[in-house]
């Protein structure tokens, strides 16, 4: 059966922005997060990340050092009882300085490559879709695949909301966090 499913932006919306985040000791999961996903999990609802890399492709960090963050983070919640049902990374950037990875790619975000993989790996239910994050960059990934699109006041979100009244694209909402985010979600499907 095809399930409802909540995409949900790494940096600034799981974790705290640390700018490129280039040691795993910089990398701190929001209090709230464990609950939030759990919350998804209960509801059986599809909680999938999706996070631009682009540092990779730049050489502001390995692929290694974010192989290890992920393990970390997931390992970190499903001890804490929250299951991610996936993780899908970008690891290019357009002209970056990597062999393979400098290039202007279909899966950064606010393309929708990442979603694409995702919508192969599991039974989404299209009309129960939703992204939140705390970048224009997830409102528009959210407007591509048509999903409902919530702006979190986390990360950069705070400064983002600022900008909505110059954006043609803007969010259906704003929550305070992933949390709120979620209960909101959980109303409407
Ligand atoms: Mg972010
Ligand atoms: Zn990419």
């Amino acid at each position: 059966m095809s399930r409802p499913v909540v995409f949900i932006d790494r940096d600034g919306t799981i974790n705290e922005e640390a700018g490129y985040m280039n040691h795993i000791d910089s990398f701190k999961i929001f209090d709230f997060v464990p609950q939030a996903i759990r919350l998804l999990n209960i509801n059986n609802i599809l909680a999938i990340v999706l996070t631009n890399q682009g540092g990779i492709a730049r050489g502001y960090f390995s692929e290694e050092l974010v192989l290890n963050i992920h393990k970390k983070m997931l390992e970190d919640l499903s001890q804490r009882g929250a299951l991610i049902d996936r993780l899908y990374y970008c690891p290019h950037y357009p002209k970056g300085s990597h062999p393979l990875y400098g290039i202007d790619c279909d899966c950064r975000k606010p393309k929708d490559g990442m979603f694409k993989k995702a919508l192969k790996d599991f039974d989404i239910d299209i009309k129960k879709m939703f992204v939140v994050g705390d970048k224009f960059t997830d409102i528009e990934l959210g407007e591509n695949i048509g999903a409902y699109k919530i702006l979190v006041r986390t990360g950069y979100g705070k400064g983002e909301e600022l900008e909505i009244g110059k954006r043609s694209i803007k969010p259906d909402e704003v929550c305070d966090n992933l949390l709120m985010a979620v209960l909101s979600i959980l109303k409407k499907v």
